[in-house]
């Protein structure tokens, strides 16, 4: 029973203001980022970790996407949740497991695909996500995740399979989590929204757009000190530079 690897899926890209990413810095300054779900390859079964942003909106921008739409730099059918997965012979009733960081729109948007997964998710983040605080609500978009899932509430660190490990890290949003991996040759320590860029960690600079920036700042303490303690290495998916630095889907990390 163990983790095999894992593979970095390309969920296109977007384009925010850079004051987002780094706390009160870069006003007016537009920063492309990737998002990237990451599937994980274990003896009891596929792991996905997130779902990227909803490919329906390819279909219907206005209905699905709405004022989201600007924020889009590049997304194609490729970029598909299904097809990203197919690249590597998986279909989405092959996932065992889904956890999703958080509720966010661009996290989500595969959801409902995955009617045969169990779908894991912090209850705090669950129960918040129908009903935002007003100055984040617009960054949750109901008619992603409100389905007939067979979602499981967490509360807590919690073991996913062996090797797979769900750590909480809020601040980000209520509910956030973080993944933790124990792969043949590394641990990786999938942070999630929890870090931005590396940016925020290198310059020291928090991240700009958290519900609760003293949660936030604990909880990029607590996985670099998971880091260290596992001897681990954080892979900041939406990093500006994430693919200058990793490979996309088939490559296989071990
Ligand atoms: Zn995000």
């Amino acid at each position: 029973m163990a983790v095999k690897g894992m593979y970095f899926l390309d969920g296109g890209v977007l384009t925010l203001d850079k004051s987002l990413v780094t706390y009160k810095q870069g006003f007016g300054e537009s920063l492309d980022i990737p998002v990237v779900p990451v599937l994980i390859d274990t003896d009891d079964g596929y792991v996905l970790f997130d779902t990227g942003v909803d490919p329906e909106g390819l279909i219907n921008p206005d209905e699905t996407w709405g004022e989201k739409q600007a924020a889009f730099r590049h997304f194609t059918e490729e970029n598909d949740i299904r097809n990203q997965l197919q690249k590597v012979g998986v279909s989405p009733k092959d996932v065992k497991y889904v956890v999703n960081s958080h509720f966010h729109w661009d996290h989500t948007g595969g959801n409902r695909f995955f009617d045969q997964s169990t779908i894991l998710i912090q209850k705090s983040e669950y129960r918040f996500a129908y009903y935002p605080d007003w100055f984040v609500e617009n960054i949750y978009l109901k008619h992603q995740f409100d389905y007939p899932l067979n979602y499981k509430l967490i509360e807590g660190d919690y073991e996913v399979v062996e090797g797979v490990y769900i750590t909480t890290s809020p601040g980000h949003s209520p509910g956030h989590q973080s993944l933790v991996v124990h792969l043949p040759n590394q641990c990786a320590v999938l942070v999630g929204d929890a870090v931005y860029a590396k940016e925020n960690l290198e310059k020291n600079i928090p991240p700009g757009n958290p519900w609760s920036l003293p949660r936030a700042i604990e909880s990029i303490n607590k996985l670099q000190n998971i880091a260290i303690r596992e001897n681990g290495h954080l892979y900041i998916t939406h990093d500006p530079y994430f693919w200058e630095d990793y490979k996309r889907a088939p490559y296989f990390y071990k």
